[in-house]
């Protein structure tokens, strides 16, 4: 990198960066850490990760603060996340301390990416493990790969934090009732493809799901968790076919924090009238303010942020979330881990 990357407008993607971290799992035992600085990956044709779609993943930040440190923000949550997805669809899950050691690895391996302070930009980390035994009988594999790879990732709100509008189509779920949707697995993604791309032609930002059971309750928010204000609380859906998203974790411990009520149930449809202030929530955006809730198969439109701005609570929750990430604010729970 001779120049300096504009970090301010990096977008969402790929950006190469030095180097990646590997480990694999064969004869009953993880192996040695690898430090590679190849993009690219020798798999066996027949491996079940692509043929049977063996995979799944993680999604996290590491962030340069005001101090000049470099935190990673809840690591040891989506190390446990990591091993749910693996016992799910029956893969070899990574030891919390190999995780661990891993993520540190790579960051401080690639701290010439890590933004600046103050630019909004981060470093993605992901964290990736794929089957690499060859089957094809279904089965699962014996062997498996870790990786975790790194990115530059842009400010998520170019145009400053504004709400957008997302709809409800009926004709498309993400998952099953009792699938896999509550494991982080590259098939759910693979699964939402048509209906995101569905939804991004009519000009929204998003696909709000409904239980794929019922079809009365809702679900996920394209690739990110629906939270709620109505009447002081915050509501977010409980349902076994949502990932549970660690920044909603986080977030319902800051409402908590702040004297907010919080409830993980049921939350129909019709309920969407009653609402004050909503939110898809993740890793990428923190918090996405919704403005509008269209529901294209009976034209019912919920304005959600009738004056077009972000309401009160979504936006408090924001702030101090990514006030703790930048260490800005205090790290009260103990959600970062300083990269040294
Ligand atoms: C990763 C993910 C989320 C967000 O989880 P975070 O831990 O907050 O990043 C939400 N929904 C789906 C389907 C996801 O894959």
């Amino acid at each position: 990198m001779k120049e300096e990357l504009d970090w301010a407008n990096l977008a969402f993607g790929y950006i190469p960066t030095d180097y990646n971290v590997r480990c694999v799992y064969k004869d009953g035992r993880w192996g040695e850490i690898e430090v590679s600085s190849s993009e690219t990956i020798n798999l066996h044709i027949a491996a079940s990760s692509l043929h049977y779609g063996q995979e799944i993943f993680e999604g996290l930040k590491a962030f340069r603060g005001a101090d000049g440190k470099i935190r990673v923000f809840r690591l040891e949550e989506n190390a446990a996340r990591i091993q749910e997805s693996a016992r799910g669809i029956l893969m070899e899950p990574i030891p919390t301390g190999l995780f661990a050691e891993m993520v540190r690895k790579v960051v401080k391996l690639n701290e010439r990416f890590i933004p600046p302070y103050g630019s909004g930009a981060s470093l993605y980390i992901r964290p990736l493990e794929i089957g690499i035994s060859p089957r094809i009988g279904v089965k699962p594999a014996s062997e498996y790969l870790f990786i975790v790879m790194v990115t530059p990732v842009g400010p998520y709100f170019k145009e400053g934090f504004k709400p957008t509008n997302i709809c409800i189509m009926r004709e498309y779920d993400r998952v099953a009732p009792r699938g896999t949707g509550r494991w982080k697995v590259g098939g759910n993604y693979a699964a939402s493809l048509t209906a995101g791309e569905h939804a991004h032609e009519l000009g929204y930002s998003a696909v709000l799901y409904l239980d794929p059971k019922e079809k009365k309750y809702l679900d996920e928010c394209g690739p990110a968790n629906f939270i709620a204000i109505k009447d002081g609380k915050y509501i977010t859906p409980a349902s076994d076919s949502i990932l549970p998203s660690i920044t909603n974790k986080s977030l319902q411990q800051l409402a908590l924090d702040m004297g907010i009520e919080v409830e993980a149930r049921h939350i129909t449809v019709e309920e969407l009238a009653d609402i004050d202030e909503a939110a898809a929530v993740g890793t990428a955006a923190v918090a996405s303010p919704v403005a509008e809730i269209h529901d294209l198969d009976n034209g019912n439109r919920y304005i959600i942020a009738k004056d077009g701005q972000p309401g009160p609570v979504v936006t408090a929750l924001y702030h101090k979330l990514r006030g703790i990430q930048m260490g800005e604010e205090a790290d009260v729970h103990g959600w970062n881990t300083i990269i040294e």
